[in-house]
């Protein structure tokens, strides 16, 4: 809807006069700007929420009507301010102001006044610079009209560093794990780079093996370039191999998944799922290698699909395992299911419905579609091939639904296969597990029960176990 006019337009057809207009457009400042018909007057504020996260922290503004919102950022302090129009100071929208968390780590506080009649101004002061994206929502799900402000540090953080952090505050405590001489090829290995670039490890014997005793690592497929030439050995180079479990708990901040009969959300019983089975994986190494979790969306705020698999793909994870709990419009459908991605229809029609259910998730979790990254990713997954990831994804499935099965019913006794959206990373074996239906009581219960979960975690650890005593863990020499 919104209307670019260029600087030669008559001011007459445009909603600002176009010197103020050039004047807003020169301060970078976005202009959401709709039909006069679409002009919100007297909207009314439902709700307001804040959703922190080191990732980025979200403000949203639900309303019965579509708001018009202008917003101007300052660099220092840094805060953006925002003029909503059609609408006055309420209760609610002063709720903003003590949602904010002493330890968000965006936001330092949010001021409301009137700042004109039928304008409100918003300014939200924050810790540190930010990118700021302002959009709105159409009515989807459960909710109306959604105005969103994601602030986005300028400095990202790098999960592969944090990471990286986390294993070397771990390593740095005795017994150290052994060191090995990492791969001829791991040169080219921006994990392993940077581990030896923050490693004072002392160096291990210079040596051409491989970081596991383990076939050499299978060609790069076609789609992509060809790995740069073999570095020698170095000292440097010498790490641990760490073997990287990408954990993705479903849905998250405005999307709250399905929602159980006694009220459970989705979100919350994955989320401390895969909090218990990062736990196991931590602890556990695959044949003197450490592994280790990580965590597509660790805390209560809404990751995009596609950013999902982006983030294994940057950490290279070697597996990844999406978790949820999904709900069935029979409230009697019950049982565990794994997932793997199909390239052509997908294995059952539930299977199918499951997967379109699943794809929403961007749409209830509100995706910024104007956002030129996301798009980015999402056609980079699109055009690669994934006939081996599926493979392997369904090796992978099979061993977890054995084990799943071990310790609870399943709902189909093979792995299905759908459209996943968040199973698309060409390089990564990539499994769905519905780990129960939250809409069947019985399962609700056990969802939430703290011994259930453990039992899960316990299952789906055994599985992991198991998928790399048959398919070993290959040396890094992927080209991200
Ligand atoms: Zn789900």
């Amino acid at each position: 809807m919104s209307k670019n006019a260029p600087s030669a337009h008559p001011a007459g057809s445009s909603l600002l006069p176009s010197a103020r207009r050039r004047a807003l457009l020169r301060a970078g400042s976005l202009v959401l700007l709709l039909g006069h018909q679409h002009l919100a007057r007297g909207a009314s504020i439902l709700a307001v929420r804040i959703w922190p996260a080191q990732d980025y922290s979200r403000v949203t503004i639900e309303s019965d009507r579509q708001l018009v919102a202008r917003q101007f950022f300052v660099a220092t302090p840094p805060r953006l301010a925002v003029d909503i129009e059609g609408i006055d100071l309420s209760p609610s929208l002063r709720e903003l102001v003590a949602k904010v968390q002493p330890d968000d780590p965006n936001i330092a506080g949010i001021r409301v006044g009137q700042n004109a009649p039928g304008v409100v101004r918003l300014v939200i002061d924050l810790k540190q610079a930010a990118l700021p994206q302002v959009f709105s929502l159409p009515p989807v799900a459960a909710y109306q009209h959604r105005l969103v402000f994601d602030l986005y540090p300028e400095q990202a953080p790098d999960p592969l560093e944090a990471l990286i952090a986390e294993r070397l505050r771990d390593a740095s405590a005795p017994p150290r794990p052994t060191l090995v001489a990492a791969a001829p090829s791991a040169g080219a290995d921006p994990l392993e780079e940077l581990i030896a670039r923050h490693s004072n490890a002392s160096a291990a014997e210079p040596g051409p093996g491989l970081a596991l005793p383990l076939p050499a690592a299978p060609p790069a497929p076609p789609t992509l370039p060809p790995a740069p030439p073999p570095r020698p050995a170095s000292p440097a180079r010498a790490t641990d191999r760490l073997i990287i479990i990408a954990l993705d708990p479903g849905h998250g901040g405005e999307d709250p998944g399905a929602i159980g009969p006694g009220g459970t959300r989705e979100k919350d019983v994955v989320l401390r799922v895969a909090h218990r089975l990062r736990d196991r994986i931590n602890a556990t190494s695959i044949g003197g290698n450490p592994m280790r979790a990580f965590l597509t969306r660790d805390g209560d705020y809404f990751v995009p699909l596609a950013t999902r698999v982006d983030k294994a793909r940057r950490v290279q994870a070697d597996l990844f395992i999406s978790i949820h709990a999904d709900a069935f419009t029979n409230p009697a459908a019950r049982g565990a299911s794994v997932f793997a991605l199909s390239e052509s229809g997908a294995s059952s029609s539930a299977a199918r419905w499951l997967a379109n259910k699943e794809n929403q998730a961007d749409l209830i979790g509100g995706v910024n579609l104007g956002a030129r990254q996301d798009r980015h990713v999402q056609r980079v997954l699109l055009d690669m091939s994934t006939t081996a990831q599926i493979n392997d994804s369904l090796k992978l499935g099979s061993v977890l639904l054995g084990e799943i099965g071990g310790m609870a019913r399943l709902h189909k006794p093979r792995v299905e296969q759908a459209g996943f959206a968040v199973l698309k990373a060409p390089d990564i074996p990539s499994v769905l597990v519905e780990t129960a239906f939250i809409s069947n009581p019985e399962e609700e219960a056990k969802l939430r029960s703290a011994a259930y979960q453990e039992q899960l975690a316990d299952a789906l650890m055994r599985g992991i176990t198991r998928y790399f005593a048959k398919n070993p863990p290959l040396a890094r020499s992927r080209t991200v």
